[in-house]
């Protein structure tokens, strides 16, 4: 498999550290507020690439972080907490508000058939962690106390800016939504890894700490929490583009710091999404979320498949034209595929299918092109050169990976099975109640209900219900 990687700017092959389990870390969510399609843009490449990878038979082990303390407006340490703006925008705690849309957000991957990592864990529940590496990092005097902040300092790596090609004096300290000089610091490109003091003294979550009561920097939490549950050595690092500075660039400094070695081979970021005012962002106010496109009638998987038609690391612009195009395409396909689907007729033929398996595979094995890979699938469902059931079992395959719910479960048959089986128990019931052989009857209701069906006795029959 060949993908780009951020570190080498080139695309290459990849090779894993160990073939029987590859480590992937993805950076979650800040869950202040509801994720916005452009967010959901990136967890749908990184949702392709876990199943790109299981599909050519590697195992994947992949973490991801929820972020429920100490990323502030600006990804370089200064502004104000997000969490806390989205607790005082709605008067809430700053763990209910985190509770509420860590659930949306699970819903929103639900919705758009993102698998959920192996490990999710919360920023909230690894102080310990990064209490521990700020400790090294300080004893391998890569860290600095000052003012009662701990600060990372950058000077002490020769290729503190090796993911971004920059060179130290260029680089602006982060970016995304202005910069406050924060005299603390010995340069100003130095970055927090604990807080005890903030231009904010309303935090709601601190923690006693060896430098007192404070709560740590965004970027150690993806750092430790990597660590913790995937070991020193990661196989690949996913985020959105905005990520790789100050973002990642940091995460490198401190892991291989603390590790002394280096830590992940292969990063891989995703492009943005825009609308017509720029790059979609939740500071702006306004932004677009997967519920407000389902209010409008496109079903997640339309906008799943609006991100497909196009290579995530092109930028995509979003347009309700567009996304109105896709829906009759996709409502097109599953039309076709609804029909092949029910006159499913013939043998699969090994060697036939094998060439589509191989094209298709081998697009996504360039660097995750799902526009082509896409392409095979409309070849699969237009070709005369298989049958039908050879065509259903190409298109379930790929949609392990695409995963566009394109051929609906076979409810037909599934239905007309249990119907006979209710049908069956009903007819066993009035009998066992003709033969006042109560003690069966409430059995057969009994195994019944276990299955979510409910009988209902009327003067002349029984019905059901199934939940
Ligand atoms: P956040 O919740 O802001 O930490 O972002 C969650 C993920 O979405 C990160 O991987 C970001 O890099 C990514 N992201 C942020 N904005 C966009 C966008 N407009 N398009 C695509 N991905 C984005
Ligand atoms: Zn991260």
């Amino acid at each position: 498999m060949r993908l780009y990687n951020t570190l080498t700017k080139k695309t290459e092959e990849f090779i894993p550290n160990n073939k029987n389990e590859i480590t992937m870390y993805t950076c979650g969510p800040t869950v202040y507020h509801y994720a916005h399609i452009g967010n959901l843009r990136s967890y749908i490449f990184e949702d392709i690439l876990e199943k790109l990878l299981n599909y050519i038979g590697y195992p994947v082990k992949r973490a991801m972080n929820i972020t429920d303390v100490g990323h502030l407006s600006s990804d370089s340490d200064s502004g104000e907490d997000k969490m806390l703006k989205g607790a005082k925008r709605e008067n809430k705690s700053v763990l209910e508000i985190a509770e509420f849309y860590t659930n949306e957000f699970f819903k929103n991957l639900d919705d758009l058939n993102i698998k959920k990592p192996e490990i999710i864990s919360k920023a909230t529940d690894n102080i310990d962690e990064y209490i521990k590496m700020i400790e090294v990092l300080l004893e391998k005097d890569y860290a600095y106390i000052a003012n009662g902040n701990v600060y990372f300092d950058i000077h002490k790596l020769k290729d503190y800016y090796q993911l971004t090609n920059h060179k130290i004096d260029e680089m602006v300290v982060g970016v995304r939504e202005g910069v406050e000089e924060d005299s603390n610091k010995r340069s100003q490109a130095d970055f927090v890894l604990w807080f005890t003091k903030s231009k904010f003294d309303d935090q709601e979550l601190k923690w006693p700490s060896p430098w007192g009561l404070g709560y740590p920097g965004w970027h150690i939490e993806c750092s430790a929490i990597s660590i913790k549950y995937l070991g020193e050595y990661l196989d690949i690092h996913c985020g959105g583009v905005d990520n790789i500075f100050p973002h990642h660039t940091n995460e490198i400094a401190q892991s291989e710091a603390y590790l002394g070695h280096k830590w992940c081979n292969f990063w891989c970021h995703g492009e943005h999404l825009n609308d017509k005012t720029g790059k979609m962002s939740k500071s702006k106010g306004e932004f677009l979320t997967l519920d407000v496109l389902k209010e409008k009638g496109y079903d997640p998987m339309i906008y799943r498949l609006f991100c497909l038609n196009s290579h995530y690391r092109k930028t995509l612009l979003f347009s309700y034209e567009i996304m109105d195009d896709v829906k009759k395409t996709y409502e097109k396909i599953k039309r076709k595929i609804h029909q092949i689907n029910n006159n499913k007729t013939g043998n699969i033929r090994k060697e036939e299918i094998k060439n589509y398996q191989i094209r298709f595979k081998e697009q996504l094995e360039n660097d995750l092109n799902t526009a082509n890979a896409l392409t095979v699938l409309y070849e699969v469902i237009k070709t005369e050169e298989l049958n039908n059931l050879e065509k259903i079992t190409l298109i379930e395959e790929f949609d392990q990976i695409l995963s566009l719910n394109l051929v609906e479960k076979e409810k037909k048959d599934i239905d007309l099975e249990m119907k006979q089986y209710i049908e069956n128990m009903i007819l066993k019931r009035s009998q066992a109640k003709q033969d006042k052989n109560y003690e069966l009857a409430d059995q057969i209701r009994n195994e019944l209900l276990e299955k979510n069906i409910t009988l209902i006795d009327t003067k002349d029959s029984t019905k059901y219900e199934i939940e």
